[in-house]
Protein backbone atom coordinates (compact mmCIF):
# COMPACT_ATOMS: atom_id res chain seq x y z
CA UNK A 1 0.00 0.00 0.00
CA UNK A 2 1.03 3.75 -0.50
CA UNK A 3 0.46 6.04 1.91
CA UNK A 4 0.36 9.38 -0.07
CA UNK A 5 1.18 13.10 1.76
CA UNK A 6 -0.50 16.12 1.24
CA UNK A 7 1.79 16.42 -2.11
CA UNK A 8 1.13 12.96 -3.53
CA UNK A 9 4.58 11.98 -1.54
CA UNK A 10 4.39 8.27 -0.77
CA UNK A 11 6.14 7.13 2.51
CA UNK A 12 8.75 4.66 2.08
CA UNK A 13 12.04 5.66 4.03
CA UNK A 14 12.09 5.78 8.13
CA UNK A 15 15.32 7.19 9.09
CA UNK A 16 15.33 5.96 13.41
CA UNK A 17 17.66 8.01 15.36
CA UNK A 18 18.56 5.10 18.45
CA UNK A 19 20.20 7.76 20.57
CA UNK A 20 21.04 11.50 20.89
CA UNK A 21 24.52 11.02 22.55
CA UNK A 22 28.01 11.30 20.59
CA UNK A 23 31.21 10.63 20.92
CA UNK A 24 32.44 13.37 18.17
CA UNK A 25 31.81 16.95 18.73
CA UNK A 26 31.68 17.84 14.87
CA UNK A 27 31.37 21.70 15.18
CA UNK A 28 28.67 21.83 12.40
CA UNK A 29 26.80 19.43 14.31
CA UNK A 30 27.18 19.22 17.88
CA UNK A 31 29.51 22.24 18.85
CA UNK A 32 31.50 21.70 22.05
CA UNK A 33 30.18 25.05 23.33
CA UNK A 34 26.37 23.65 23.41
CA UNK A 35 27.06 20.32 23.91
CA UNK A 36 29.15 20.62 26.51
CA UNK A 37 29.73 18.64 29.73
CA UNK A 38 27.00 20.04 31.06
CA UNK A 39 24.54 19.28 28.56
CA UNK A 40 21.31 16.99 29.16
CA UNK A 41 21.00 14.01 27.05
CA UNK A 42 17.93 12.06 27.40
CA UNK A 43 17.96 9.72 30.75
CA UNK A 44 17.62 6.01 29.34
CA UNK A 45 13.65 5.79 30.52
CA UNK A 46 13.01 8.20 27.92
CA UNK A 47 14.55 6.27 24.97
CA UNK A 48 12.55 3.84 23.28
CA UNK A 49 13.63 -0.09 23.82
CA UNK A 50 14.49 -2.22 21.09
CA UNK A 51 11.12 -3.71 21.43
CA UNK A 52 9.55 -0.33 21.06
CA UNK A 53 11.14 0.48 17.76
CA UNK A 54 10.88 -2.74 16.39
CA UNK A 55 7.44 -2.65 17.04
CA UNK A 56 7.03 0.95 15.39
CA UNK A 57 9.22 -0.35 12.22
CA UNK A 58 6.81 -2.80 11.72
CA UNK A 59 3.54 -0.70 11.97
CA UNK A 60 5.41 1.81 9.49
CA UNK A 61 6.60 -1.52 7.82
CA UNK A 62 2.75 -2.46 7.21
CA UNK A 63 2.35 1.17 6.13
CA UNK A 64 4.26 1.07 3.27
CA UNK A 65 8.10 1.87 4.52
CA UNK A 66 10.45 -0.31 2.90
CA UNK A 67 13.90 0.99 3.96
CA UNK A 68 15.27 2.07 7.54
CA UNK A 69 18.35 3.87 8.16
CA UNK A 70 19.73 3.65 11.96
CA UNK A 71 21.30 7.20 12.80
CA UNK A 72 21.67 8.99 16.04
CA UNK A 73 23.83 11.04 17.24
CA UNK A 74 26.13 7.91 17.14
CA UNK A 75 24.46 4.78 16.90
CA UNK A 76 27.26 2.67 17.80
CA UNK A 77 27.44 4.27 20.95
CA UNK A 78 24.29 2.56 21.81
CA UNK A 79 24.43 -0.85 23.57
CA UNK A 80 24.12 -4.57 21.21
CA UNK A 81 22.64 -2.71 18.64
CA UNK A 82 23.25 -5.91 16.83
CA UNK A 83 19.86 -6.76 19.22
CA UNK A 84 18.14 -4.21 16.94
CA UNK A 85 19.22 -5.20 13.80
CA UNK A 86 18.51 -8.62 14.11
CA UNK A 87 14.61 -7.61 15.50
CA UNK A 88 14.52 -5.14 11.96
CA UNK A 89 15.72 -7.82 9.96
CA UNK A 90 12.87 -10.17 10.69
CA UNK A 91 9.90 -8.01 9.52
CA UNK A 92 8.99 -9.06 6.15
CA UNK A 93 8.54 -6.25 3.57
CA UNK A 94 11.50 -4.33 4.67
CA UNK A 95 14.07 -4.10 1.72
CA UNK A 96 16.72 -2.47 3.13
CA UNK A 97 18.49 -2.01 6.35
CA UNK A 98 21.28 0.44 6.73
CA UNK A 99 23.59 2.59 8.77
CA UNK A 100 24.79 6.17 9.14
CA UNK A 101 28.13 5.84 11.71
CA UNK A 102 30.83 8.21 12.14
CA UNK A 103 32.85 5.29 11.67
CA UNK A 104 35.06 5.22 15.68
CA UNK A 105 33.69 2.40 16.59
CA UNK A 106 33.39 0.31 13.40
CA UNK A 107 36.10 -1.74 14.23
CA UNK A 108 34.66 -4.03 17.07
CA UNK A 109 31.53 -4.17 15.51
CA UNK A 110 30.84 -4.05 11.63
CA UNK A 111 30.63 -7.94 11.37
CA UNK A 112 28.55 -8.37 14.68
CA UNK A 113 26.05 -5.93 12.61
CA UNK A 114 26.58 -7.60 9.13
CA UNK A 115 25.99 -11.75 10.60
CA UNK A 116 22.64 -9.38 12.87
CA UNK A 117 21.41 -8.33 8.63
CA UNK A 118 22.87 -4.71 8.45
CA UNK A 119 22.95 -4.92 4.48
CA UNK A 120 24.89 -2.06 3.74
CA UNK A 121 26.64 0.87 5.79
CA UNK A 122 27.14 4.61 4.91
CA UNK A 123 30.59 5.97 7.05
CA UNK A 124 31.03 10.23 7.19
CA UNK A 125 34.37 11.18 6.51
CA UNK A 126 34.92 14.86 5.62
CA UNK A 127 38.76 14.93 5.12
CA UNK A 128 41.75 12.79 4.51
CA UNK A 129 43.89 15.49 6.14
CA UNK A 130 43.99 14.29 9.75
CA UNK A 131 44.90 17.84 11.18
CA UNK A 132 41.57 18.76 9.88
CA UNK A 133 39.47 16.11 10.77
CA UNK A 134 40.20 16.62 13.84
CA UNK A 135 39.70 19.77 14.13
CA UNK A 136 36.23 18.96 12.84
CA UNK A 137 35.13 16.07 15.06
CA UNK A 138 36.93 18.03 17.52
CA UNK A 139 37.12 15.14 20.18
CA UNK A 140 40.93 13.90 18.65
CA UNK A 141 39.55 10.94 16.82
CA UNK A 142 42.23 10.13 13.59
CA UNK A 143 41.20 9.62 10.23
CA UNK A 144 43.38 6.14 10.67
CA UNK A 145 40.91 4.94 13.19
CA UNK A 146 37.77 5.66 10.67
CA UNK A 147 39.69 3.88 7.76
CA UNK A 148 40.21 0.97 10.02
CA UNK A 149 36.46 0.71 10.98
CA UNK A 150 35.87 1.03 6.84
CA UNK A 151 38.39 -1.84 6.00
CA UNK A 152 36.50 -3.79 8.90
CA UNK A 153 32.99 -2.86 7.43
CA UNK A 154 34.27 -4.35 3.68
CA UNK A 155 35.92 -7.47 5.20
CA UNK A 156 32.23 -8.19 6.92
CA UNK A 157 31.07 -7.75 3.78
CA UNK A 158 29.50 -3.91 4.36
CA UNK A 159 30.20 -3.50 0.72
CA UNK A 160 30.01 -1.16 -0.74
CA UNK A 161 30.20 1.49 1.21
CA UNK A 162 29.31 4.86 1.11
CA UNK A 163 31.52 7.92 2.64
CA UNK A 164 29.43 10.94 3.49
CA UNK A 165 31.50 14.25 3.65
CA UNK A 166 30.01 17.65 4.57
CA UNK A 167 31.78 20.28 2.62
CA UNK A 168 32.71 23.78 4.30
CA UNK A 169 34.30 26.75 2.75
CA UNK A 170 37.03 27.58 4.04
CA UNK A 171 37.23 24.42 6.23
CA UNK A 172 37.45 21.09 4.12
CA UNK A 173 36.68 22.05 0.78
CA UNK A 174 40.48 22.16 -0.38
CA UNK A 175 40.58 18.47 0.58
CA UNK A 176 37.71 17.07 -1.40
CA UNK A 177 39.67 16.01 -4.40
CA UNK A 178 42.15 13.88 -2.08
CA UNK A 179 39.33 12.40 -1.29
CA UNK A 180 38.22 11.06 -4.20
CA UNK A 181 41.44 10.31 -5.61
CA UNK A 182 41.76 8.14 -2.42
CA UNK A 183 38.11 5.77 -2.71
CA UNK A 184 38.39 6.09 -6.75
CA UNK A 185 38.53 1.98 -8.30
CA UNK A 186 37.88 1.01 -4.37
CA UNK A 187 34.12 0.15 -5.30
CA UNK A 188 33.29 2.44 -2.50
CA UNK A 189 31.10 6.00 -3.17
CA UNK A 190 31.90 9.15 -1.58
CA UNK A 191 28.94 11.09 -1.12
CA UNK A 192 29.73 14.89 -0.58
CA UNK A 193 27.06 17.06 0.82
CA UNK A 194 26.38 20.99 0.58
CA UNK A 195 26.48 22.14 4.25
CA UNK A 196 23.22 22.51 5.64
CA UNK A 197 21.55 25.14 7.86
CA UNK A 198 20.16 22.00 10.33
CA UNK A 199 19.35 22.83 14.11
CA UNK A 200 19.91 26.30 15.33
CA UNK A 201 23.87 25.63 16.96
CA UNK A 202 26.09 25.24 13.85
CA UNK A 203 26.69 29.25 12.88
CA UNK A 204 25.30 28.42 9.17
CA UNK A 205 25.64 30.79 6.24
CA UNK A 206 25.13 30.39 2.87
CA UNK A 207 28.57 31.31 2.12
CA UNK A 208 30.07 28.83 3.80
CA UNK A 209 28.06 26.66 1.65
CA UNK A 210 30.34 24.96 -1.36
CA UNK A 211 27.43 24.09 -3.93
CA UNK A 212 27.16 21.30 -5.90
CA UNK A 213 28.27 22.28 -8.89
CA UNK A 214 31.33 23.80 -7.91
CA UNK A 215 31.99 20.52 -6.02
CA UNK A 216 31.69 18.40 -9.47
CA UNK A 217 33.56 21.41 -11.34
CA UNK A 218 37.23 20.30 -8.87
CA UNK A 219 36.42 16.83 -9.10
CA UNK A 220 36.15 16.87 -12.14
CA UNK A 221 38.96 19.42 -13.11
CA UNK A 222 41.75 16.57 -12.10
CA UNK A 223 39.37 13.16 -12.17
CA UNK A 224 37.21 13.25 -15.11
CA UNK A 225 33.40 12.43 -14.60
CA UNK A 226 29.92 12.47 -16.15
CA UNK A 227 26.45 12.44 -15.04
CA UNK A 228 24.98 8.56 -14.20
CA UNK A 229 20.72 8.72 -14.03
CA UNK A 230 19.50 7.65 -10.96
CA UNK A 231 19.25 4.36 -9.47
CA UNK A 232 15.60 5.26 -7.97
CA UNK A 233 13.12 7.59 -7.92
CA UNK A 234 13.65 10.26 -5.07
CA UNK A 235 17.71 9.37 -4.70
CA UNK A 236 18.82 12.00 -3.08
CA UNK A 237 22.60 12.14 -4.55
CA UNK A 238 23.17 12.89 -7.98
CA UNK A 239 25.66 10.55 -9.28
CA UNK A 240 28.23 11.08 -11.42
CA UNK A 241 30.79 8.49 -12.62
CA UNK A 242 34.73 8.33 -13.72
CA UNK A 243 35.19 8.45 -17.11
CA UNK A 244 37.47 6.08 -17.14
CA UNK A 245 35.61 3.41 -15.36
CA UNK A 246 37.28 3.46 -11.91
CA UNK A 247 33.78 4.15 -9.78
CA UNK A 248 31.60 6.98 -9.28
CA UNK A 249 30.69 9.90 -6.38
CA UNK A 250 27.68 11.35 -5.16
CA UNK A 251 26.45 14.97 -4.68
CA UNK A 252 23.65 15.81 -2.02
CA UNK A 253 22.68 19.38 -2.80
CA UNK A 254 20.22 19.92 -0.27
CA UNK A 255 20.59 23.86 -0.53
CA UNK A 256 21.02 24.66 -4.50
CA UNK A 257 19.38 21.61 -6.22
CA UNK A 258 16.52 20.73 -3.21
CA UNK A 259 14.77 17.18 -3.32
CA UNK A 260 11.37 17.93 -1.32
CA UNK A 261 9.34 16.89 -4.20
CA UNK A 262 9.99 13.18 -4.49
CA UNK A 263 10.72 12.96 -0.35
CA UNK A 264 9.53 10.14 1.32
CA UNK A 265 11.32 10.24 4.24
CA UNK A 266 9.63 10.17 7.98
CA UNK A 267 12.24 10.76 10.99
CA UNK A 268 11.60 9.10 14.49
CA UNK A 269 13.99 10.68 16.89
CA UNK A 270 15.79 8.56 19.97
CA UNK A 271 12.66 9.63 22.23
CA UNK A 272 9.78 8.40 19.74
CA UNK A 273 8.96 11.83 18.09
CA UNK A 274 8.55 11.80 14.65
CA UNK A 275 9.51 14.34 12.48
CA UNK A 276 8.04 14.93 8.49
CA UNK A 277 10.89 16.92 7.97
CA UNK A 278 14.68 16.98 8.55
CA UNK A 279 14.11 20.99 9.17
CA UNK A 280 10.97 20.84 11.32
CA UNK A 281 10.24 22.25 14.13
CA UNK A 282 7.66 20.16 15.59
CA UNK A 283 7.58 16.55 16.72
CA UNK A 284 4.69 14.29 17.17
CA UNK A 285 5.19 11.76 20.40
CA UNK A 286 4.46 8.07 19.44
CA UNK A 287 6.06 7.16 22.49
CA UNK A 288 2.85 8.04 24.77
CA UNK A 289 1.15 6.01 22.38
CA UNK A 290 3.18 2.98 22.53
CA UNK A 291 3.57 3.11 26.47
CA UNK A 292 -0.38 3.83 27.05
CA UNK A 293 -1.74 0.87 25.97
CA UNK A 294 -2.48 1.56 21.96
CA UNK A 295 -2.87 -0.85 19.40
CA UNK A 296 -0.81 -1.00 16.24
CA UNK A 297 -3.71 -0.16 14.26
CA UNK A 298 -4.25 3.05 16.94
CA UNK A 299 -0.66 3.81 16.41
CA UNK A 300 -1.03 3.21 12.56
CA UNK A 301 -3.78 5.65 12.39
CA UNK A 302 -1.83 8.34 14.20
CA UNK A 303 0.89 7.73 11.48
CA UNK A 304 -1.54 8.37 8.53
CA UNK A 305 -3.54 11.29 10.29
CA UNK A 306 0.38 12.89 10.45
CA UNK A 307 1.42 12.04 6.95
CA UNK A 308 -1.93 12.67 4.91
CA UNK A 309 -1.64 16.58 5.67
CA UNK A 310 2.45 16.43 5.03
CA UNK A 311 3.21 19.51 3.22
CA UNK A 312 6.94 20.10 3.89
CA UNK A 313 9.18 21.33 1.69
CA UNK A 314 11.71 23.34 3.69
CA UNK A 315 14.90 23.40 0.71
CA UNK A 316 12.82 24.55 -2.03
CA UNK A 317 11.75 27.69 -0.11
CA UNK A 318 14.93 27.90 2.11
CA UNK A 319 16.21 31.99 1.63
CA UNK A 320 18.98 33.66 4.20
CA UNK A 321 15.78 34.70 6.29
CA UNK A 322 14.68 31.07 7.07
CA UNK A 323 18.04 30.25 8.92
CA UNK A 324 16.92 31.79 12.07
CA UNK A 325 13.32 29.31 12.49
CA UNK A 326 13.52 27.18 14.88
CA UNK A 327 14.33 23.81 14.07
CA UNK A 328 15.27 20.41 15.45
CA UNK A 329 19.13 19.83 16.33
CA UNK A 330 20.40 17.21 13.51
CA UNK A 331 22.04 14.95 16.33
CA UNK A 332 18.05 14.35 17.89
CA UNK A 333 16.97 12.67 14.25
CA UNK A 334 20.20 12.10 12.37
CA UNK A 335 20.31 13.65 8.63
N1 LIG B 1 26.85 10.15 13.89
C1 LIG B 1 26.56 9.56 12.64
C2 LIG B 1 27.44 10.15 11.55
O1 LIG B 1 28.04 11.19 11.76
O2 LIG B 1 27.47 9.56 10.49
C3 LIG B 1 25.09 9.62 12.25
C4 LIG B 1 24.35 10.89 12.55
S1 LIG B 1 24.90 12.32 11.61
C5 LIG B 1 23.82 13.56 12.24
C6 LIG B 1 24.28 11.95 9.99
C7 LIG B 1 24.92 12.69 8.85
O3 LIG B 1 24.55 14.06 8.92
C8 LIG B 1 26.44 12.67 8.84
O4 LIG B 1 26.92 12.20 7.60
C9 LIG B 1 26.81 14.12 9.04
O5 LIG B 1 28.01 14.45 8.40
C10 LIG B 1 25.62 14.84 8.46
N2 LIG B 1 25.47 16.22 8.96
C11 LIG B 1 25.47 16.64 10.23
N3 LIG B 1 25.32 17.98 10.30
C12 LIG B 1 25.23 18.41 9.02
C13 LIG B 1 25.07 19.70 8.41
N4 LIG B 1 24.98 20.81 9.13
N5 LIG B 1 25.00 19.77 7.07
C14 LIG B 1 25.10 18.65 6.31
N6 LIG B 1 25.23 17.41 6.82
C15 LIG B 1 25.32 17.30 8.15
FE1 LIG C 1 28.14 12.99 16.05
FE2 LIG C 1 27.47 12.42 13.56
FE3 LIG C 1 26.83 14.79 14.60
FE4 LIG C 1 29.36 14.27 14.10
S1 LIG C 1 27.71 14.40 12.58
S2 LIG C 1 28.55 15.15 16.00
S3 LIG C 1 29.48 12.11 14.49
S4 LIG C 1 26.05 12.85 15.25
FE1 LIG D 1 12.33 16.32 2.75
FE2 LIG D 1 12.21 18.47 4.33
FE3 LIG D 1 14.54 17.76 3.19
FE4 LIG D 1 12.56 18.78 1.69
S1 LIG D 1 13.67 19.82 3.30
S2 LIG D 1 13.84 16.96 1.20
S3 LIG D 1 10.77 17.91 2.73
S4 LIG D 1 13.37 16.56 4.72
Amino acid sequence: MSLLDGMGRPLRDLRISVTDRCNFRCTYCMPKEVFGPDYAFLPRERVLTYEEVIRLARIFASLGVEKIRLTGGEPLVRRDLDRLIAGLAEIPCLGDITLTTNGSLLRAQAQKLKDAGLRRITVSLDTLDDAIFQSMNDVGVSVRTVLDGVAAATEAGLRPVKLNAVVQRGVNDHTIVDLARHFKGTGHIVRYIEFMDVGNTNGWNLESVVTAREIVTRINAELPIEPVKPNYRGEVARRWRYLDGTGEIGVIASITQPFCGDCSRMRISAEGEVFTCLFGSKGYDLRSLLRGGASDEEIGRAIERIWRPRTDRYSEIRTESTKGLPKVEMSRIGG
